[in-house]
Formats: C-alpha cells, sequence, structure tokens
C-alpha cells in the first residue's frame, strides 16, 4: 500500500497517509487542523530509482 505525502492547503503542514491506490483526498483530512481535501504531493514512490535506502544494504533476503 502505498504511501501519499499530502499538503494542507489551510495551514501548510505536510504530511503522510497511507492509503490504497484507488483512494482519493475526500478521506482525508489535515492533523493539524483538520481541513479537508488536502493538496495531494509527489508519491515518496519515484521512478528514477535513485531513492535506495542507505541504512542496510543487501537487506532484501
Ligand atoms: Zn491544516
Amino acid at each position: 500500500m502505498p504511501i501519499y505525502e499530502y499538503e494542507c492547503q489551510e495551514c501548510k503542514v505536510r504530511f503522510e497517509v497511507l492509503q490504497g491506490i484507488n483512494e482519493g483526498n475526500e478521506g482525508v483530512s489535515c492533523p493539524k487542523c483538520d481541513a479537508k481535501a488536502p493538496k495531494r504531493l509527489m508519491s515518496m514512490f519515484g521512478s528514477s530509482g535513485s531513492s535506495s535506502s542507505s541504512c542496510s544494504p543487501g537487506a532484501f533476503t
């Protein structure tokens, strides 16, 4: 399940939401001011493939 990053259009706070790929921003509200329908930002899952984690190389096993 992908993580989407949202930005509240009211207070501009950014937060991440774990939700299904078919879900929109209708059910998402700002954790700070509770405003509805925040703006979805670019996904964490970039297509460049350069976002490999540096914590533990070879952790795929
Ligand atoms: Zn807000």
